[in-house]
Parts: structure tokens; sequence; C-alpha cells
């Protein structure tokens, strides 16, 4: 019984992938840049200091008046200040920004994203609706590339009712999705208090609508993806001392009052009474406090309304220390310099956010991008590809960008994948009763494509 499940993933797989191989998605772009450096290649010294000095004012004004901030309410403040913040101004992605990230080296990668998400819609049995949900879509380029295969695997979709959903924090980064997936299909809400404060609709008449917060989006069964989000949530930082943990603020420097620096609180904060585990055993650890919070709404929803979520970031296990960086023009920046003007980033802790999900959903992962990549078949897309293209130059990017997504050295081990089930998808299932099947094992439940090994024999 065990083989045939199995049998069976291999059979629903196998034509949802292939299908999806067999029309090359418009070749000529499945690159979109040449091979950039992402957030983690970077090494050199921050340069020039251009940064607007309101953010700079507005952060010392905050400090005189409270006292040193956690570096969480820095980090908020810095990227997502609704007037001046990081996000809220810049478009930051691609080669003349400050960071490229995999879906914008590729359109393979959200294409493979694609086939999981209907993978996993067929392993819920295939529910009458699918919200596909977006946490910090950038450019939108994911989307498009996920919902390019949704249409041309429309056969298997049927009559599903799909829409696509999109937290998005920035205004600027929101109208460039909206130009992206509805060209000029789309327009802001007329009511403030409207939770949807965008709408539009694909070329394929596919709703989308966009929310400042995940709460905002409807129930319903859906496919949540965050890709390169939860990095950009605030963390605080820790210290272990010789009276315990202390928790890491940012404050002037009385030496330098337009220069900040970083203090270790003189006592304990509510954040380092609460946030850092009683048998913690490193000496400096980083808690995103607002990630764990969205996984327990994520693992919610789930349980709830059905469905599953994929996080794909950089990270550890609960191992690292002093992850936090900034990002400017695709090198290194110190983090607390000109601040507004450059990304900022910390490894994503999995194991705090498998904690947070709690036992109420079944967590895969992470694993490493190159083995989800390939265990979906990127190496079966790129040869499809290859044969259908005969420009050199574009060969040459098809290959280099493939390199940039799976080298070890590169992002294929940096990056993982980690995600969020419905306890029921892993669940065996039960033996039909009434049959006297007792001697034999009870099924598997159906692997799940990417974490696990497809064979197509
Ligand atoms: N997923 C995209 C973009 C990554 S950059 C890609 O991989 O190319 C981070 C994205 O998250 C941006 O779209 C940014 O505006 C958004 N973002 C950052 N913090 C956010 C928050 N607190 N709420 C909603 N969106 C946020």
């Amino acid at each position: 019984m065990c083989t045939r499940m199995r049998a069976l993933l291999c059979v629903k797989a196998q034509p949802l992938l292939s299908r999806g191989f067999i029309h090359p998605v418009r070749p000529s772009t499945a690159v979109r840049w040449q091979a950039a450096p992402s957030k983690l290649f970077c090494s050199s010294p921050p340069d020039g200091n251009n940064t607007p000095p309101s953010m700079l004012r507005h952060l010392t004004s905050k400090i005189k008046a409270t006292g040193p901030i956690p570096v969480a309410e820095y980090m908020r403040e810095v990227l997502t200040n609704p007037v001046k913040g990081y996000y809220v101004r810049n478009n930051m992605l691609g080669p003349e920004g400050d960071f490229i990230t995999s879906p914008e080296i590729s359109q393979i990668f959200g294409e493979l994203i694609g086939v999981w998400i209907i993978s996993e819609w067929m392993g819920a049995g295939q529910p009458k609706q699918l919200q596909l949900v977006e946490l910090g879509p950038g450019k939108g380029s994911l989307a498009s590339d996920v919902l390019r295969v949704f249409s041309q695997l429309q056969s298997v979709l049927g009559g599903a009712s799909v829409s696509l959903h999109l937290v998005e924090v920035s205004p600027a980064l929101s109208l460039l999705q909206a130009q992206n997936l509805t060209g000029n299909r789309s327009q802001e809400a007329d009511a403030e208090d409207d939770p949807v404060y965008r709408r539009g609709e694909t070329d394929a008449g596919l709703p989308v609508s966009w929310y400042h917060r995940l709460d905002d989006v409807p129930a319903g069964f859906s496919v949540f993806v965050a890709h390169e989000f939860f990095d950009a949530l605030p963390i605080h930082k820790f210290q272990r001392t010789e009276k315990g943990w202390r928790e890491v603020l940012v404050d002037i420097d009385p030496e330098k009052p337009d220069t900040l620096r970083f203090v270790v609180a003189p006592a304990p904060t509510l954040a380092s009474t609460s946030l850092v585990q009683a048998d913690e055993t490193r000496d400096h650890v980083e808690v995103s406090a607002e990630g764990g919070v969205l996984v327990q709404q994520l693992a919610r929803r789930i349980i709830e309304d059905g469905g599953a979520a994929l996080i794909i970031d950089y990270g550890h296990n609960g191992t690292k220390t002093d992850t936090f960086r900034g990002f400017k023009g695709h090198q290194l920046h110190d983090v607390l310099a000109s601040p507004g003007s450059a990304d900022l980033t910390a490894d994503v802790d999995f194991n705090y956010l498998r904690r947070m999900a709690g036992g109420g959903v079944a967590c895969l992962g992470p694993v490493t991008q190159r083995t989800f990549l390939k265990n979906m078949g990127i190496d079966t897309r790129m040869q499809v590809l290859l044969r259908n293209c005969s420009d050199p130059s574009t060969r040459k990017q098809l290959i280099s960008s493939y390199n940039m997504l799976t080298n070890p050295a590169k992002m294929g081990e940096r990056f993982h994948f980690f995600s969020l089930l419905h306890p029921s998808r892993l669940a065996k299932p039960q033996k039909p009763e009434g049959l006297k099947l007792e001697k034999k094992k009870s099924p598997a439940p159906l692997p799940v494509a990417g974490f696990t090994e497809l064979k197509f024999a």
C-alpha cells in the first residue's frame, strides 16, 4: 500500500511538472538579470554618506526624548516608517538597487514555486477556492511567474477560484507590483478604513488585492509565500553579561552627536526577560518577535482554513549569533550609518519559527535552496530551456543564473525553504471502515514536493 501511495504521487506530480516544462516559458527572458551579487556575497566597505538627514534626525530626537531604543524599534523605523522608511521610499531590487533576489535572477524560481503550490493544492484535495497570499512581494515577479504557471496548468486547476492577495507595506512597491501584475487594471481603495488599499485584476481576470497586514487578508484555503520577507522583520538583540541577559539598544554617541552606537541596557527589559530561552547557550542572540507572531498567525490560519506556507530565506537553526547587517548598492553597509539609505536584514532563526508555529501545524525543513529546487525538477526545466534556446548569450545567462540559484557557494546552501502544513497533509490516510486490511500496513502520506525527491520511475 505504501508504495502504491508513493506511486500515486508520482503519477500526479509527473504530468504536473512535465506539462509545465513542455512549453518553455519565454526562454529569452528566463533570466532577468545577469547574475548580480545578492545580499550574501557583498563584502566591500560602505560607500559615501548621502543619507537623507531626516531619518537620522527623527531617530536622534526619539532617543533624546525616550532614551536608547531597542534594535527592533530602530529597524522598524528605518525600514517601514510610513514617511521616511527605506522600504516605503525605495525600489531597492535589481542591478541599480541595493540587492538582488532569486525571483529577480530567474523566472524558473517562481515557476517551480508555482508547481509546488499546485501540488499542495492537489495534496489538500483540490479545494474549490485557492488564495495565493504573498508577504512582501517586491516587484511582483515571483507572483507573476507563479500565475503564469497557473494559467499554463489551467486544466489541472480546473474550476478552482483563484485569487491573489499581497501584503505590502510600501506604497511605491505596491504600485510597481500593480503595474507588473495588472497593467493599468488596478485602483486605490476609496475608503480609508478599507483593509484592501488597492485592488485590481490580472490579464487573465484573476482578482488581486493589496493589504498592509496579514490580519486583513480574508479567511479561506490559502497558500502563503514569503521570500526574503522574514529577514526584513525587526529583531531584538540580546547579550549575555555577568549579571544575566541584557538587551542591546541604539543610543546617540555622546562624543559625536550625529552618530549612533550600540549600548547594552544596564537592567533587564521586558524583551530580555521574555524573549531569551532559559536554556540558551549562545552569548549573543537575535529574536524577531514580529516574525514569531506572524508565524503564529500563519499556523492558526492553516489549522482553521487549510493550506500551507512556504518561507524562503537565509537563516539558521538557532545557532548563529550576530547576523544583523546592512546593504547599499550591493555592498555591505554599517547598520547604524546613514539610517534609511540602506537595507537592514538579519538571518532568520528557523528553530524559533518552528517553536512559535506550535504543535498544531506540521513543519517541514528547512532544506537548502539547492535541494528544494533540484527536488522540484530545476535540472529538467533547464534542459528544456537550453534545448529551445540557440542564442549563445541567453544560454550563457541561463547557465549563470542556474549556477547562482543552486551553487552551494552562492545561493544554493545559504537560502532555505521551510514550510508549515495542515496536520492532515502528513497524516496517514484512514483505512476505509469495513474492509479487512488489518494485516496490511497503513498507506504513507503523499510526499511533499520539494522536501522529498520525486522519482518518476
Ligand atoms: N519578495 C521579494 C522582495 C523582498 S524585499 C523578492 O524576493 O524579490 C522585502 C519585501 O517585503 C518588500 O516588498 C518590502 O516592501 C516588504 N516588507 C518589508 N517589511 C514589511 C512589513 N513589515 N510588512 C509588509 N511588507 C513588508
